[in-house]
């Protein structure tokens, strides 16, 4: 059970951030992971009071505030219209309507979690993301920061240039963790591909060998995604074993170069 013994509702970035460097104290998302553990708790961190649940637009970015919920994202016309409904299809799948009402986009990331969906899409759109003490940085970048860290994740910015997204998940049954996540994304003729579940965290491929750059058919669509399993580091859990993993990754890339291949 999940103890706390004290409750704040901040009302500065200022504020959080200095609760959050005492050990024990913990900032709050939509508590949804949180309320799983079994720990005693000195202060929660409660941000709600920051209109952190906004998604803000300008020319080059979506911007999103670390407490937009999970359903907010997957509803959202413009993020959708960007990555092709790849945004929908990433999210739809995670627990239900209602736990995705409250699940947000801050403590997603910031928990960094092997079988995230939502890191997932997010590297293979090129996401940044903003700490209110450690400043701007590539999503990438974030994921190999050490966890213990004690900042806050105030937004994440998704770049809006033009690019070809395709998103896909296998699950033994719908609902459940992923047993492998799967984004592609092409912009510029330049392909990333990132595969989530391993079990470990999502990590980014792009095509060193230049295996796509005369072009998607059958064949090279196969060579890029055994390139791809061969690269990536598997490994075994209760869900499925390291070898079903591999194959597994083989045919989502595949299909995910045809599919991309296709709408283009
Ligand atoms: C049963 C279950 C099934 C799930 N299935 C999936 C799935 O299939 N796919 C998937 O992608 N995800 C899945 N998730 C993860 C889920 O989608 C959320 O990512 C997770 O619950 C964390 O989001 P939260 O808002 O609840 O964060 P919380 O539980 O509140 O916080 C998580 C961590 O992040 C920290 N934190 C939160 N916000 C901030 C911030 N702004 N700045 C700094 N630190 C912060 C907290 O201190 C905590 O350490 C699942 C979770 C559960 C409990």
């Amino acid at each position: 059970m999940l103890k706390i013994k004290n409750y704040v509702r901040v009302q500065s970035l200022e504020e959080a951030y200095d609760l959050c460097q005492k050990k024990n104290n913990v900032v709050l998302g939509g508590m949804l992971w949180l309320k799983m553990q079994r720990r005693s708790i000195g202060t929660a961190i409660d941000l709600s009071d920051l209109g952190l649940d906004q998604i803000e637009e300008d020319g080059d970015f979506y911007r999103l505030g670390a407490m937009v919920s999970l359903r907010t994202l997957e509803r959202h016309h413009g993020l959708n219209k960007l990555t092709q409904g790849a945004m929908e299809e990433s999210l739809r799948h995670i627990v239900g309507v209602q736990f995705r009402n409250l699940a947000t986009v801050g403590g997603s990331l910031w928990g960094r979690f092997g079988f995230s969906d939502v890191l997932t899409l997010l590297l293979a759109l090129d996401a940044q993301v903003e700490l209110y003490h450690a400043g701007r940085m590539s999503l990438e970048a974030f994921t190999q920061l050490p966890r213990q860290q004690h900042d806050i994740l105030t937004h994440v910015l998704i770049p809006k240039g033009v690019r070809q997204v395709v998103y896909q998940s296998q699950r033994n049954i719908s609902t459940d963790f992923p047993t492998l996540t799967c984004a592609l994304s092409k912009k510029d003729g330049e392909y990333t591909c990132v595969i989530g579940a391993r079990p470990q965290m999502a990590q980014v491929y792009r095509d060193e060998k230049g295996l796509l750059s005369g072009g998607v058919t059958e064949e090279t669509a196969r060579a890029f995604g055994e390139d791809v399993a061969q690269r990536a580091k598997f490994g075994s859990s209760l869900r499925a074993g390291e070898d079903y993993r591999r194959e597994i990754c083989t045919v989502l890339v595949r299909r995910g170069l045809l599919a991309m291949e296709k709408e283009g």
